[in-house]
């Protein structure tokens, strides 16, 4: 986040003379109080300041960098996942490389009848089994998919920042969210390396602490 002359100033001010009300913060600056209001919000809602009733502000000690991982540090699942894409155990290799052309993602989550995760297929899953002589319609999906209990998954109210560290320490480019219920895990969602892509591109479009 870029602050303004008048905000570094400010931050200036509380450094060296904290606690410090708005209206003396004001008065060094020959501003109204009303004038500093908008900047004293900004910069105690980026952390930079902590504000105490009947005390004033002070200077948190916190630079740009440190609230910014702080913050980053804060984003959970359900914030960022997309929707997961599904395919039956019972369904064909042909058929899950249909899906992921047709729905336009890399992994495929492997589900049983009750909805529940059974196994994940990837791009390379699909193109190792391609370059077998098989029948790609006859051979099932659940032969070639990588299975549970050895599938990495996350729920939606894990921090990304967890779920980035899972996908580059196991090499994988997704997760499925999933939920607990009586007869497993239900899919309900996924975060892929495009998902925390998108997340490092908004932090520097939006700019924002
Ligand atoms: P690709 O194989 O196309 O490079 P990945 O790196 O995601 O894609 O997959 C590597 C291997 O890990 C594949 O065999 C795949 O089945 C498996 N895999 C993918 N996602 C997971 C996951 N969440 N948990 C466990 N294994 C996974």
């Amino acid at each position: 986040m870029e602050l303004s002359n008048r905000q570094e100033k400010i931050i200036e001010i509380v450094k060296n003379n904290g606690p410090i009300t708005g209206e003396h913060i004001a008065e060094r600056l020959n501003l109204t109080r009303a004038t500093l209001r908008p900047d004293l919000a900004i910069l105690t809602m980026a952390g930079f300041l902590d504000a105490r009733p009947r005390v004033g502000y002070f200077y948190t000690g916190k630079t740009g960098s440190e609230l910014l991982t702080e913050k980053i540090k804060k984003y959970k699942v359900f914030e960022y996942q997309s929707v997961p894409i599904v395919v039956q155990e019972s369904a064909s290799v042909y058929d899950a490389i249909s899906t992921m052309f047709l729905e336009d993602v890399g992994t495929l989550f492997i589900v049983d009848d009750n909805s529940c995760l059974t196994g994940v297929v990837s791009r390379k899953d699909l193109l190792r089994a391609a370059i077998g002589k098989q029948d790609l319609s006859a051979l099932p999906v659940h032969i070639i998919m990588t299975r549970m209990p050895n599938i990495t998954v996350c729920m939606k109210d894990d921090l990304l920042f967890d779920v980035a560290k899972h996908l580059i320490n196991k090499q994988i480019d997704g997760l499925p969210v999933v939920k607990e219920t009586s007869k497993g895990l239900e899919v309900v969602g996924r975060v892929t390396k495009t998902t925390i892509t998108k997340v490092f591109v908004e932090l520097i479009s939006d700019n924002h602490i």
